[in-house]
């Protein structure tokens, strides 16, 4: 997960306001904030060093209005954080700072995964590199740093080939600022333009939030330098005919009022929800969404089936994500913290209820027990994506392979295991059709076990904290 944004604007405007770049970082960090909540960073340079202010926590409760004062500058970039390799702690937040002799500083935020960074990191350290976190964007960090080449746009080009995975990378020196995607662009990442500045982030929803207009995506495999002269690309690396866009980002990462790709991420689930009516109907008075991320594809459910839409569940908005604290034992705990049934609706009625996806499956099970103490007669389980049997080593915390309950058991025993009276999940075709693209677009790992670049399966994000 993880969201990352930048901006270079040009001189005028930080003469005017020398805390507009960071101050629009913050508001894009905030956008971005249901792709990580562990930690959030700004780094800002004013052509001559870098500043940077990251804590953990929330972006809201990290940055302050003096921060911005003493972030100043005229370009930026900002991180907010989950963690998928390396543990939660201050060490890891983003951006990290590398210094080489030569060249000065360069800050740098990542979104997704590198799998190749221990034998980088084992290679690096025979040569005499120290790394001080357990996080592999420092691996990506001082691979850059000590690459061959006169410019960073000779290290990049010459370092980021030995990457292996998710990557999209946004990158600040005082000279410039780039962006990056990983040959595949398995994470997303769009360009933007706002009063002359020049802006990426990895969602649309950023953008529309600081009132930048949408430019294009970041292709996949196109590094991009932006300065004064604007974006220049000064690599290519896509893989030749295969894209890889990560298809959870669809199902539940993205926020619902991006667009991934050119494709509304809304229509899209709404397209999953009518679809998954189709294959798997139900007899029933209501259909319900487990909200926000299954909101829309409960829509489309409802519309396709013509059982009425309603709330049955309210969410309580001040809690974050059931992921944000890494631990079983709190997510279990989360479920009854995080929704309140409506008895009024869902007494002596059949309900449909719609989520986005169950992975270790200590989600549905309290939420249908919820259903049935507030009266529900019948509860039909209906998820917006097949079952997810496999890790994902591509930037999505999702448990080891062990912990997800379609990796253990049947469709049936799982629908036993959460006590629904029917389970029914979307077809991986299905899935596909909701975005209005091809399966060769996507990366559906998670759901297929056909990896797009070779992993080693025991892979975990403490990955690097077992280095001795
Ligand atoms: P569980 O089956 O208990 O592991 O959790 C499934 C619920 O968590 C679903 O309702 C999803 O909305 C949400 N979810 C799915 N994938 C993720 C993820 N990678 N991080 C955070 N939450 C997720």
């Amino acid at each position: 997960m993880c969201g990352v944004c930048g901006i270079w604007s040009p001189p005028a405007r930080a003469a005017e306001d020398p805390t507009e770049a960071a101050r629009l970082m913050f508001f894009s960090l905030y956008a971005l904030q249901h792709r990580g909540q562990e930690s959030a960073g700004i780094a800002a340079t004013d052509g001559r060093d870098l500043r940077v202010v990251r804590r953990m926590g929330l972006v809201g409760q990290v940055f302050s209005e003096p921060d911005l004062g003493v972030l100043g500058g005229r370009a930026a970039m900002g991180h907010t954080r989950y963690s998928t390799t390396g543990s939660s702690k201050i060490q890891n937040a983003q951006p990290l700072v590398v210094r080489d002799d030569r060249l000065g500083e360069l800050a740098i935020g990542h979104n997704g995964n590198c799998i190749n960074a221990r034998e980088i990191r084992d290679e690096l350290g025979a040569q005499g590199a120290r790394f001080v976190t357990s996080s592999d964007t420092e691996v990506v960090a001082q691979a850059i740093a000590s690459a061959p080449g006169a410019s960073w746009d000779d290290r990049l080009r010459h370092a980021l080939p030995t990457l292996a995975g998710a990557w999209s990378l946004v990158i600040l020196t005082p000279a410039a600022l780039y962006a990056v995607r990983d040959p595949l662009g398995v994470r997303p990442l769009s360009l933007g333009r706002r009063d002359g500045a020049w802006l990426v982030a990895s969602e649309t929803c950023a953008l529309d939030t600081i009132g930048a207009e949408f430019v294009r995506d970041v292709e996949p495999g196109e590094v991009l330098r932006i300065d004064d002269r604007g974006p220049e690309r000064v690599a290519d690396l896509a893989a030749q005919g295969r894209r890889g866009l990560c298809i959870f980002e669809h199902v539940y990462l993205a926020s619902a009022s991006s667009r991934l790709g050119g494709v509304s991420v809304y229509a899209t689930r709404e397209r999953m929800g009518e679809i998954l009516a189709e294959e798997h109907p139900a007899q029933a008075d209501a259909v319900i969404p487990v909200p926000d991320s299954a909101i829309p594809a409960a829509v489309g459910y409802a519309r396709r089936s013509g059982i009425p839409f309603h709330e049955g569940l309210i969410k309580n908005r001040y809690i974050g994500r059931t992921f944000i604290q890494p631990s079983d034992e709190l997510r279990r705990h989360n479920v009854a913290l995080k929704y309140n049934a409506l008895g009024d609706v869902l007494e002596g009625r059949r309900v449909v209820v719609v989520d986005d996806s169950i992975v270790r499956g200590n989600t549905s099970g309290p939420i249908v027990d919820l259903l049935r103490r507030h009266g529900a007669r019948e509860v039909h389980m209906r998820i917006c994506s097949p079952p997810i049997r496999h890790a994902c080593y591509f930037g999505v915390d999702m448990a080891r392979r062990g912990e997800l309950i379609a990796a253990r058991l049947s469709v049936e025993e799982i629908r036993r295991h959460i006590g629904a009276d029917t389970l029914g999940y979307l077809s991986l075709e299905g899935m596909v059709r909701a975005t209005g693209g091809t399966a060769d677009e996507y990366c559906s790992a998670c759901f297929t076990g056909e990896y797009l670049v070779p992993v080693q399966l025991e892979l975990d994000k403490s990955v690097l904290e077992k280095v001795p």
